[in-house]
């Protein structure tokens, strides 16, 4: 999978429309790739995160991204890859922290 297909999945994946390998390859290529990886969380804080923010409801927003990659986990039964998934998981959150730092500080 190179970048191009993981950004085309990246939607998917927020929409929990793709299969176990699909899956798989989408989360090994985000966890080696920093291009794709940031991709996704800025997707997930657009498309989840401002409707969270406009419900008044974001303080569980890292939470959320924390469930569904622990989610994308259970789902492939993987053993394994629930070790490097924690790994992608305090890089996203500590990046989706970030992010919404920026975001509360521009909606201000
Ligand atoms: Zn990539």
């Amino acid at each position: 999978m190179d970048c191009k297909d993981a950004e085309r999945m990246i939607p998917l994946f927020l929409e929990d429309n793709l299969d176990n390998q699909e899956l798989q390859e989408f989360l090994r290529h985000v966890n080696g790739c920093a291009d794709c990886k940031e991709e996704l969380t800025i997707q997930f804080l657009i498309n989840v995160g401002m409707k969270r923010l406009e419900e008044g409801n974001a303080f569980n927003l890292t939470g959320e991204l924390e469930q569904k990659l622990q989610d994308a986990g259970h789902k492939m039964r993987i053993r394994t890859s629930l070790q490097w998934a924690a790994v992608i998981l305090q890089a996203l959150v500590m990046l989706a922290i970030g992010l919404l730092i920026a975001i509360a500080f521009f909606m201000q």
